[in-house]
């Protein structure tokens, strides 16, 4: 049976349900399972020819034990996490210049039209599910660079058990992706845009760091988070690792390259886990912006924390990569003390020198590089142009533009990857100076982006210093309303 254990070792270990209702570890780590499930030759055959839904029963049934969630139930959640997603297959792998086998993974098919959907939807479907057998409540804060605001808030939308609180830095984030939270009309789901944010989502996660660190006020308010390290999200979005690996390989057992525009590094890691569970992965494209601690780690051996630059592709606008102490957890052997001693240093120098060693290990499954906002927009416009006016997002076109910068190092026989993690719909703006027009084209647009650019906005807006003070007081309101 699976346990899970801290990054810095610092719990006794918990089950499942623990750590998705706890996000964090109660040392201020992050959760990871005490082994990692390994699947061998026949399963990773036999797995190849099953639906997506088919295919995550069996991968997250691995991560949960069946006295924490029975598999019928399992099997419900599952289904119901997907129900909603516009195509059958959920994701869809679209070739893409006739060179090599270079592919677009579209992960945005889901009811908010990013990536995010991937994972939230089945975390929310089990959050709900654990707090009806605990007869327990929740409020779930989550800070956002975007898109996993509108995700969460969707995902929330309408259930028995949660209240859900998602915070924005306004202006920072597109008016489509704000428009999907303020729009949604559920009694149980609280936007809050707030202003004055001069690092972005960071800011936010500060507020939402330091509610966790209050004991007492997170057991009065009952709160928790979903956001990126959530364990729940992460082991869910292995996934759509290996469903796309048997639609881009010829035969079971032939290298692929995965091209990731990478923030918190969540989904990375989750290619990460999905490769320590037997997928043949010959290598992962991290692929950064201008905001490119990871490019410095995996290139360098730094990982730097620099101050937040705005781009076109802002859900990767990220100066924390969170998800980076999990790899690190497993580069190093499990060495916890080590983990705790970087964390440290990451906020107080705000810098981390890895050793020789670690930083071999990592450049090992990873190649990096950090794209320009003129790359951005420059591979956004020739992908239109180049293959039938195939219009893909800033962050596909910072995955698509990484494999270029990095294609002479990756080998040969692998198909590759990209990402495809937000509809282009959810970019305007960015879309119209990429191709340099006025109207946005036909495949810029979205029924259901469309559909919230008309609808009546409900505006929560608060200012950073008192976002922490006009937080504890609505939800302390909140928790007595829902008491009656
Ligand atoms: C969240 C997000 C990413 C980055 O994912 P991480 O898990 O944070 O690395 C990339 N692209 C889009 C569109 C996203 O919403």
């Amino acid at each position: 049976m699976i346990k899970y254990v801290s990054t810095t070792g610092g719990i006794e270990p918990v089950g499942f349900d623990e750590a998705v209702l706890q996000g964090f570890a109660a040392d201020g780590g992050l959760f990871v399972p005490d082994r990692i499930p390994v699947i061998d030759q026949e399963q990773l055959q036999a797995f190849s020819t099953l639906s997506f839904q088919d295919l995550a029963f069996e991968l997250v049934s691995l991560y949960i034990d069946a006295s924490i969630i029975p598999r019928q139930d399992l099997r419900r959640l599952i289904d119901n996490s997907y129900r909603e997603f516009q195509r059958p297959d959920i994701v869809n792998l679209v070739p893409i210049r006739g060179n090599r086998d270079t592919y677009v993974l579209e992960l945005f098919h889901g009811p908010t039209q990013s990536f995010k959907d991937m994972a939230m939807g089945f975390l929310m479907q089990v959050v709900d599910y654990l707090l009806g057998q605990r007869r327990e409540r929740l409020n779930i804060v989550l800070a956002t660079t975007g898109d996993t605001g509108p995700a969460a808030a969707w995902a929330a939308a309408g259930k028995q058990r949660i209240d859900c609180w998602p915070l924005y830095p306004r202006g920072m984030i597109s008016r489509e992706q704000e428009r999907q939270m303020t729009t949604l009309r559920a009694d149980n789901v609280h936007p809050v845009g707030v202003e004055n944010c001069p690092d972005g989502g960071d800011d936010l996660d500060l507020v939402v760091a330091e509610l966790f660190s209050d004991e007492k006020l997170k057991r009065t308010l009952a709160l928790s988070s979903v956001n990126s390290i959530n364990w729940c999200r992460v082991m869910t979005q292995t996934v759509h690792y290996f469903y796309s690996y048997y639609r881009a390989v010829e035969r079971v057992g032939d290298p692929v390259v995965f091209s990731v525009p990478s923030g918190a590094f969540g989904n990375l890691f989750a290619g990460y886990l999905a490769r320590s569970m037997g997928l043949p992965v010959a290598r992962f494209v991290c692929a950064n912006n201008v905001n490119n601690a990871l490019h410095t780690a995996f290139s360098r051996g730094v990982l730097p924390r620099h101050d937040l630059v705005q781009t076109p592709s802002s859900a990767i606008d990220i100066v924390a990569p969170y998800n980076f102490w999990r790899l690190l957890y497993f580069a190093t052997n499990r060495d916890t003390a080590r983990i705790r001693q970087w964390m440290k240093d990451f906020a107080a120098r705000r810098e981390v020198v890895l050793d020789v060693e670690t930083t071999k290990t990592i450049q090992g499954g990873f190649i990096s590089a950090s794209i320009s906002d003129e790359e951005t927009l420059a591979t956004v416009r020739s992908v239109y142009e180049a293959e039938g006016h195939y219009l893909i997002d800033p962050h596909t076109a910072v995955a698509v533009a990484a494999v270029e910068a990095v294609r002479d190092s990756l080998p040969a026989a692998a198909a590759i990857v990209c990402f495809a993690t937000a509809h282009p719909a959810k970019f305007p703006d960015v879309i119209k100076r990429a191709l340099d027009v006025e109207e946005l084209p036909a495949a810029g647009h979205h029924p259901v982006i469309d559909e919230a650019r008309d609808a009546c906005e409900h505006l929560r807006i608060c200012q950073l210093e008192n976002l922490r003070s006009n937080l504890i007081g609505e939800m302390t309101r909140q928790v007595a309303r829902r008491r009656g």
